[in-house]
């Protein structure tokens, strides 16, 4: 049901009330080339690796084809965007190909990022850059294989247009090559979904979009009514929380925690302009558009969930008589948040359980890395090598970026380890078992800014290598990879100004 609204910048762009989707074709484009795939995804929908390599492949995962059974369509939702009720949003230049459902019944949804205009777009294009389809694609997988729940990545295909961007650094358009991402995910459901006939007081819409999204994607929970939806709430919240905790882990700042870029199945959802933090610094954002508010830090981010599970409650609250079980699932986001960052220093500093004291020791390590101008990664994976009878700074020369600041957090570091080798004394894990822990929470690779923003230079010069081999060496973050060295270092003092090399605007 289509009802006068916004006023329309294009055709077919409009304000939907009373839906939660609109039907869409992709926009076909001049030239599809597959660019790069996620074996893995392939493989889990069951595609055989000869057939993405056929033209039919590239055609349709770059928008110019339908295989049998697909209905394509862009969701409507809305959102909280830096902190203000933003109103309709929708899918502007998503489009879902629809779900496969594959041998063992798991279903994945299908959904093309860059495929053209829809009634969502408002006065944009529809379209992606190749920069940013390669950060999507990158990033996606990378976190994938980090152990963090995310939407996938199955394709990069360049589209073989150009796509028209104003250039953050100079505000003067720039002709780029354009190109379109597959993720995948068993949902692509959003806060936002659920705000958005909420605020239009369509109760009914945002009953059955409940009811919906309980049977497809939390087939688990039982009862019903208001308890089946406390209980529905107060997953979400868990899973955020947990999600939260797996950012804090790796490093990884979201940059645009909008209520519209959080998913109620607790992925990471919507790569725009995140980044990940080099040295340790809880105040650093990649987001240029987020400079003034400085709302989207990497230390804010699970302060931030809360309050964006806090808007979704709001929204929920026509589904209950009393607001008491939606605080309920608020009050588990704190516990689960707790538990999940405990667990988390537990795994990260190589210890059988987390102490009231450990997180202690925790916040004064990160103070230290924090003032000393540390590599966050390279410190945690280092940990693991000191002689806990005489700790020394030997383990982790490489990974300070400034003398002065090195010289100056140089006590406080060594007093810091040698109370944490005493902790390891009481500690009742062997060292093996510790050493497979520290690892496994630790990662040697993730993707740099830096890394990702090479590969794309080159990938613009028409040499895809660069972004086949990143993808490569984030398949196995955890692993020592020999002769891939160079992935595992700090930020290159070139990269340094990290505004100028690594933080883009939101929609690229
Ligand atoms: P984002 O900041 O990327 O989460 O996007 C916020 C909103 O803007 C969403 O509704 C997007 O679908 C929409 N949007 C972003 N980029 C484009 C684009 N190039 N064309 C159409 N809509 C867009
Ligand atoms: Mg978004
Ligand atoms: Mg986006």
């Amino acid at each position: 049901r289509e009802l006068p609204g916004d006023p329309e910048p294009g055709p077919g762009v409009r304000q939907v009330h009373g839906a939660l989707y609109s039907k869409v074709a992709p926009t076909p484009v001049a030239a599809p080339v597959l660019l790069a795939h996620s074996a893995e995804m392939a493989a889990a929908l069951g595609i055989a690796e000869a057939d993405v390599h056929t033209p039919l492949f590239a055609q349709v995962f770059g928008g110019n084809a339908l295989l049998p059974g697909m209905e394509p369509y862009a969701g409507n939702y809305g959102g909280h965007q830096f902190g203000h009720w933003a109103g309709q949003l929708g899918d502007g230049r998503a489009i879902s190909l629809g779900e496969a459902v594959v041998a063992g019944g798991a279903r994945w949804e299908l959904q093309l990022k860059g495929a053209g205009p829809t009634p969502y777009s408002r006065s944009a294009d529809g379209r992606a850059v190749l920069r940013s389809s390669i950060r999507e694609f990158l990033c996606s997988e990378a976190m994938h294989h980090l152990g963090v729940p995310t939407t996938r990545a199955l394709s990069l295909v360049g589209t073989g247009e150009a796509v028209v961007r104003d250039m953050f650094y100079d505000g003067h358009p720039r002709a780029e090559p354009g190109a379109v991402v597959c993720r995948v995910a068993p949902s692509f459901l959003r806060f936002g979904h659920f705000e958005l006939p909420a605020s239009r007081g369509d109760t009914d819409l945002l009953r059955r979009l409940t009811d919906f999204c309980i049977r497809r994607d939390f087939p688990h929970l039982t009862g019903e009514g208001e308890a089946l939806h406390a209980a529905w709430f107060a997953e979400i919240c868990e899973r955020t929380a947990v999600l939260m905790a797996h950012w804090m882990r790796v490093g990884f700042v979201h940059g645009v925690m909008n209520t519209d870029n959080l998913s109620v199945l607790g992925l990471t959802i919507d790569y725009g302009p995140y980044g990940w933090i080099d040295d340790y610094d809880p105040d650093w954002t990649p987001n240029t558009t987020d400079a003034g508010g400085r709302r989207y830090r990497y230390g804010t981010q699970p302060q931030v969930a809360y309050w964006n599970l806090s808007r979704l409650a709001g929204a929920l609250s026509p589904l209950f008589a009393d607001v008491a079980p939606l605080q309920d699932g608020l009050r588990r986001y704190v516990e689960a948040w707790t538990a999940a960052e405990r667990d988390s220093a537990a795994r990260k500093l190589g210890l059988a359980e987390c102490r009231d004291e450990d997180l202690a020791l925790m916040d004064e390590l990160r103070a230290l890395l924090q003032a000393g101008e540390v590599d966050m990664t390279l410190w945690f994976r280092a940990l693991d090598g000191i002689d806990p009878a005489q700790p020394t700074l030997a383990p982790f020369e490489h990974a300070f970026y400034d003398p002065a600041r090195r010289a100056g957090a140089e006590a406080g570091l060594l007093a810091w380890l040698a109370r944490y080798a005493a902790r390891l004394g009481q500690d009742p894990l062997p060292a093996a078992q510790r050493h497979e822990r520290m690892r496994a929470a630790n990662p040697r690779y993730v993707l740099r800014n830096y890394l990702a923003q090479e590969a794309i230079d080159r990938a613009e010069a028409g040499d895809l290598g660069g972004v086949h081999e990143l993808q490569e060496v984030m398949r196995r973050p955890y692993d020592d990879q020999p002769g891939r060295e160079a992935y595992a270092r700090r930020r290159p003092d070139w990269a340094r100004d990290k505004a100028g090399c690594s933080m883009l605007s939101c929609s690229s």
